[in-house]
């Protein structure tokens, strides 16, 4: 018989997502008429913008054009969608087009790029956290070098510098599932200390678009001396509504070097053989759509979705606040971190919220240990969602 991976075994059993389905399925069956509210998945709630929907099939139509062959594209990603990305978010940073990766999505980045590491690196990995940093690592043997980086109150739910080593930490902010994001300040923190020890952070900027705050940086690259320790991400599924489209980017300068033996050796040069041996690029119709973000139109339509969410988000803050509930982020982010009220542990206030106001949240417990107590509330939503979801809670409080 074949032999399989054992560190599968190693990733925790509880993985929320099936249990959240099974208990909804089963309030679906007992109450088959009931209009459910679900805040908690982070997925799009508005359509595709006629913008990007135009692009996408310019493109396709193109492509059923004799003289306009689309086969395999780099696997880097087209010039013409890596030329947009520096020009519109990175110009003031210098990073130049080939040193942006085209993705099918941050998750595949970000699970991947562990890859290129050594197994014997030490991973530091917030908690709670988004899961596929930690399960990434733990499938590739790392479950013993992983460094927990707490985000509770006392760090106003981010990371930290540790006093421990790590050779590779990652960072989110606007953070997944906290819904706060680093300043100026904390993030020079984190630059400071990737110095010292000579790591490289990889900063999950998935959340950009929703940064209104002046102190928040828009890019890591922001903070001087990042563009040497730092790999960002950045992905057009919650800005633009690629979710199911799926494109991201990958942004890796070629300052950043780590060493084989004694020999330095840029990561740049080896993402790019790892890419080309195991990757075929995003699908060229996807990439005219993710270009077309970048129009007139396209920003000004994907910034009104953006405020739409934030829109969302402040009247939900609004409501839990004048319920006497007490929550944090959701300024920059489409989260909302709600400590759970009376002392209830997350999975018991799930239960209440599914079985009294039916409506469904993500319990903080299945982003980590450090997330009991709290529960993730997700703002894509519409306008008679939020109002409906704060009468139903107001019921139960
Ligand atoms: N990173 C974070 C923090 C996320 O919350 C998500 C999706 O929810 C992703 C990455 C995945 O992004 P993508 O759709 O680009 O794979």
């Amino acid at each position: 018989m074949a032999r399989l991976n054992g560190h599968y075994q190693q990733l925790r059993t509880e993985y929320i997502f099936p249990i959240i389905d099974k208990k909804l399925e089963e309030l679906r069956k007992q109450y088959p008429d009931s209009d459910i509210i679900n805040l908690g998945v982070g997925d799009i709630a508005l359509p595709l913008a006629p913008s990007i929907i135009q692009a996408i099939c310019n493109a396709l139509q193109e492509m059923g054009n004799e003289g306009k062959i689309h086969g395999y594209g780099p696997c880097e990603g087209y010039l013409f969608l890596r030329e947009a990305i520096a020009k519109n978010e990175y110009a003031a940073h210098g990073i130049d087009p080939e040193e942006i990766f085209i993705s099918d999505g941050i998750n595949t980045d970000v699970a991947n790029i562990q890859e290129i590491f050594s197994l014997n690196s030490w991973i530091g990995v917030p908690d709670p956290t988004y899961p596929v940093y930690r399960d990434s690592n733990i499938m590739a043997g790392r479950a013993k070098k992983i460094v927990p980086l707490p985000c509770a109150a006392e760090t106003g739910f981010l990371p930290v510098p540790p006093s421990q080593h790590c050779d590779l930490i990652y960072l989110c902010s606007p953070n997944n599932p906290t819904g706060v994001a680093m300043n100026k300040k904390q993030l020079a923190a984190w630059i400071t200390y990737a110095r010292q020890e000579k790591a490289v952070i990889i900063y999950d900027n998935a959340y950009a678009a929703f940064i209104r705050s002046p102190d928040v940086p828009y890019s890591i690259y922001e903070i001087e001396g990042a563009k040497e320790v730092a790999i960002e991400m950045r992905s057009f599924s919650k800005n633009a509504g690629f979710t199911g489209l799926r494109c991201s980017y990958t942004v890796l300068p070629r300052e950043i070097q780590g060493r084989i033996g004694r020999k330095k050796t840029p990561l740049h040069s080896l993402w790019i053989r790892r890419q080309n041996t195991k990757y075929n690029g995003v699908a060229y119709p996807i990439q005219r759509g993710a270009e077309a973000v970048y129009s007139e139109e396209g920003k000004r339509e994907t910034k009104a979705q953006v405020d739409s969410y934030l829109s969302q988000g402040r009247k939900l803050r609004e409501g839990l606040t004048q319920l006497g509930q007490v929550h944090f982020g959701g300024i920059d982010s489409p989260y909302i971190w709600w400590k759970t009220p009376n002392g209830k542990s997350s999975w018991e206030f799930f239960d209440l919220l599914l079985e009294k106001c039916h409506m469904l949240l993500i319990p903080g417990r299945g982003f980590g240990p450090r997330g009991e107590g709290y529960m993730r509330l997700s703002t894509f939503t519409t306008n008679e969602k939020v109002a409906a979801a704060l009468q139903r809670v107001e019921k139960i409080l």
